[in-house]
């Protein structure tokens, strides 16, 4: 059997691996010179924190995400996936933030001075409480997306890129569009939501895991990465359109960082990043079927957290040649059941 994927982001990639598992002829078109060059995978913060985004997420978000963290693993090989945990922190004045977080997942400790010492020293003047979440994880997307590629293609995946397709042009042959946002033409209920990203440098901090700062209005994440560089996210603006970076993003993202911890008021700001995140009205992907064209989209905020799922969604009903497709909207209703 051979399946054409087009678009080489974290879906698209995903998908080639899932299927070059079960023994599938793929090829993938990518319109991008090199891999992540067009992609909004590129700037992501990739965190696997399935139980974190529990807090304003379905529960089938936690329920799928969860199985990711062995996914990537299996798919990436050793030295890839950090399985560091989150630390999750609010500032003396935002202490409810803190407590409404703990209601609204499960799966962390609260933690005090001592912990926060051993985990992040740098840290720990600051802050006398936080939630950590053990069980949590992070990558490096980039380097992610890099390995992907390369362990596809050496499993005998083509990928052509600086071919911007449509998956009709495929027909008759079997096609997943794996477009992202750039799908919306023909997947009209997409909407797009930017995000915005810094990637900064330091030496006067270290740290050693995705750390989460509550506030109202602006939570913050930060992301260590190799070489003291630092990813600061991500803003999350509703039908966000273009890709400039908003001077009002910039001094919310610094202002929280500066927050976190002040030495990053002495960092160099090495990238701006933005993009486009795909997302249907319920924020949740899905995979769709249309005779020989199957899509999967709609990953949202959950790039590298549900992509491994849906591409396993997507690889069965290829092989099954069904059109019953489970939905993940459905899972509440089922859950609701039990
Ligand atoms: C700032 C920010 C932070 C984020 N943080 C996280 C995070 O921590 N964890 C997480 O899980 N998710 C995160 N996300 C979300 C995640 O990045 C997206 O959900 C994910 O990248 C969507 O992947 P995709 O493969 O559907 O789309 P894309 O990554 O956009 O991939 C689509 C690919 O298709 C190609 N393409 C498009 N049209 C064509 C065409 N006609 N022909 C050929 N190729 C084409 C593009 O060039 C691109 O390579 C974040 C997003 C942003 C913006």
């Amino acid at each position: 059997m051979k399946v054409n994927i087009v678009g080489a982001g974290v879906a698209g990639l995903s998908l080639a691996w899932q299927l070059v598992q079960q023994g599938v002829e793929v090829e993938m078109f990518e319109r991008g010179t090199r891999v992540g060059e067009k992609a909004c995978s590129w700037f992501a913060g990739g965190m696997l924190a399935p139980w974190c985004e529990a807090e304003n997420a379905e529960p089938v978000v936690l329920e799928y995400g969860k199985e990711s963290l062995a996914w990537w693993q299996n798919a990436l090989g050793e030295g890839f996936v950090d399985a560091k945990g989150t630390l999750v922190f609010a500032q003396q004045r935002d202490k409810k933030e803190l407590k409404r977080f703990a209601r609204r997942t499960q799966a962390y400790e609260v933690v005090g001075h001592d912990v926060i010492s051993s985990l992040e020293p740098d840290l720990a003047s600051q802050y006398q409480e936080a939630l950590f979440f053990k069980d949590e994880a992070h990558l490096d997307p980039r380097k992610a997306l890099i390995r992907l590629t390369e362990v596809v293609q050496a499993l005998g995946v083509k990928i052509n890129f600086e071919q911007e397709i449509e998956p009709e042009d495929l027909l008759p042959e079997k096609v997943v569009d794996c477009r992202g946002y750039n799908a919306a033409k023909t997947v009209q209920s997409l909407r797009p939501v930017k995000g915005e990203m810094l990637l900064v440098k330091t030496n006067e901090i270290s740290l050693s895991r995705p750390v989460r700062l509550l506030h109202p209005r602006i939570p913050l994440y930060v992301v260590p990465r190799d070489d003291q560089h630092f990813m600061i996210g991500a803003t999350m603006i509703e039908n966000g359109h273009g890709h400039q970076f908003s001077v009002r993003s910039m001094l919310e993202l610094l202002g929280s960082a500066y927050a976190l911890h002040s030495s990053f008021a002495e960092a160099e700001i090495i990238e701006m990043g933005v993009d486009l995140r795909p997302a249907f009205i319920d924020n949740l992907p899905r995979v769709e079927r249309d005779n020989n064209i199957w899509r999967i989209n709609g990953l949202y905020r959950h790039g590298y957290l549900l992509a491994p799922y849906m591409a396993k969604l997507a690889a069965d009903s290829i092989f099954s040649d069904t059109h019953e497709i489970e939905k993940l909207a459905d899972f509440k209703i089922k859950e609701d059941r039990v």
